[in-house]
């Protein structure tokens, strides 16, 4: 098997769930003790979440690169970044790289236009649903994103960073989260992304009458793929 470098930390909470979703495909793949080599690169989200939210994306870049560079260093094949919004720094980080990135935002479009949807509903931070990194990259796939409204992306991205990335799952958000979703429904969506990593911890397919796709699950899913090659 190819070794995967995970960039983590983003939550740690995430990230514990993409250490046993990788490990769980491929011992579902390969059976007997398999599991999948990884190296971890685990960051103080508490700096991650000052520098995102004070505009110091130039420094959170440039540390976020070496960490890549020093996981290819280490002997990984490929890089994963356990996280949505970071991912606005993914051309920072491969222009450091001579191995593949795997990118959360082309491997969840990918299985969605597989499923034959075009017009996706996309929850996540405010940096995700706000900006263009993530909904060009979804784009570019030929999909049409639609977001919530401002009071509610702000009640969404104000639940990741308070509740979910705490490990905190609470009953009012749940309800919040749906009926966001369901006034997504109502204005096209075919299918919802839940766009951040934290998300499925909170909902999943239960709580809405359309498809789910789970960007922590696809994009774990994808990297073990990569790794049993
Ligand atoms: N894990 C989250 C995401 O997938 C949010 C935390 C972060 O800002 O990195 O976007």
């Amino acid at each position: 098997m190819r070794t995967i470098g995970l960039i983590g930390g983003m939550s740690w909470e995430s990230t514990a769930l993409y250490y046993k979703l990788i490990n769980e495909r491929v011992r579902d793949r390969l059976g007997k003790l398999h599991s999948a080599p990884l190296l971890l690169y685990s960051y103080d989200f508490q700096e991650i979440k000052q520098m995102q939210y004070a505009g110091r994306w130039q420094e959170a870049a440039s540390s976020l690169a070496e960490v890549a560079r020093r996981l290819e260093s280490a002997g990984a094949r490929a890089i994963v970044l356990c996280t949505n919004t970071m991912h606005k720094l993914a051309p920072e980080i491969t222009s450091k790289l001579t191995i593949p990135f795997i990118h959360i935002g082309d491997a969840t479009a990918e299985r969605i236009r597989a499923k034959g949807y075009r017009r996706v509903g996309l929850l996540g931070t405010k940096f995700t649903m706000e900006e263009d990194f993530y909904i060009e990259r979804l784009r570019a796939h030929d999909l049409d994103v639609l977001v919530p409204p401002a009071d509610a992306r702000a009640d969404v991205n104000r639940i990741i960073y308070d509740e979910l990335c705490l490990g905190v799952t609470a009953e009012p958000s749940r309800r919040r989260y749906q009926d966001v979703m369901a006034a997504l429904v109502a204005s096209g969506a075919e299918c919802i992304i839940l766009g951040c990593t934290e998300i499925t911890m909170l909902v999943g397919q239960g709580d809405t009458t359309v498809e789910t796709f789970d960007t922590t699950a696809i994009h774990a899913e994808t990297a073990a793929d990569f790794a049993i090659g």
